[in-house]
């Protein structure tokens, strides 16, 4: 399986066809496929493009319920060392700057061990912080 090789003289746009809704680039591995997605005559979904199953899923995914993935550093009082934090799973790509918000307006303390609970229900959405690192 080979991915389709742009034309140089055209932007990776112009692979897709004029009636697509919208392209989406698939991440689920380095090929890096460009997921058309256009509608049926009775408003389906339709996507093509894609070099194997994963893509057609990330594409649905990303046009109804995008999420991203989110790990960042936060202070802690008493340490000169930031702790590194990640969500339970992917937020909702809508409300990432406010689990971000949320986040960094936590007030923790050391002892904190890799995989402590720190925030159980971020914005309620059932979503946990988690820590990624030891601060003793
Ligand atoms: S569609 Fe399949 S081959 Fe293409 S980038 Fe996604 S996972 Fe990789």
């Amino acid at each position: 399986m080979s991915k389709p090789t742009p034309d140089a003289n055209h932007s990776p746009d112009s692979l897709v066809s004029p009636d697509s809704l919208t392209t989406i680039t698939c991440t689920g591995c380095p090929m890096g496929c460009l997921v058309s997605v256009t509608q049926g005559p009775g408003g389906e979904w339709q996507f093509s493009g894609a070099q194997c199953p994963r893509g057609d899923i990330h594409a649905r995914q990303e046009i109804t319920h995008p999420v991203r993935p989110l790990t960042t550093l936060i202070p802690v009082r008493g340490s000169r060392i930031p702790l590194s934090v990640k969500t339970s799973q992917p937020v909702p790509k809508a409300l990432f700057w406010d689990f971000v918000d949320q986040i960094h307006r936590l007030e923790l303390e050391r002892p904190i061990h890799t995989g402590d609970i720190l925030a159980e229900n971020l914005l309620g959405t059932g979503i946990a912080l988690l820590a990624t690192r030891t601060l003793d």
